[in-house]
């Protein structure tokens, strides 16, 4: 059987449990997985997914690269200064890819738990 460790006491529990059988904490999150995929592909460039799971340092690295992806696409516009235009379009469509993959993670349930270590509903 498929084994993880509890987020408050460390022990092996089953996969699939709801309360942990050494502490009695419970394992499963409050956060759904599915609202986590849906966010990470609509919203992922914002960061929305990590906002939502709690993990709000990643979150805010999203949030500020697709700010500054922004700032960069539409200085380079008014400026004429292509090079911004680029490196701005570049680091959004980058950002933009890594939540997609985040998503695709959450999907494949390779990313399952929330910031808290409690796995998602
Ligand atoms: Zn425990």
């Amino acid at each position: 059987m498929k084994t993880v460790k509890c987020s408050e006491c460390n022990e092996e529990i089953p996969i699939n449990s709801i309360v942990c059988p050494k502490c009695n904490t419970r394992c499963l999150s409050t956060k759904s997985r599915i609202t986590a995929i849906i966010l990470s592909f609509c919203l992922g460039i914002f960061g929305a997914h990590n906002f939502y799971l709690g993990f709000i340092n990643k979150a805010l690295v999203s949030l500020a690269c697709t700010t500054l992806s922004i700032i960069l696409i539409i200085a380079g516009i008014f400026n004429n200064q292509l090079v911004f235009w680029i490196i701005g379009l570049v680091l959004l469509i980058f950002v933009f890819i890594y939540a997609v993959f985040e998503g695709v993670l959450l999907i494949k349930k390779i990313i399952f738990r929330d910031a808290k270590g409690k796995r998602l509903k």
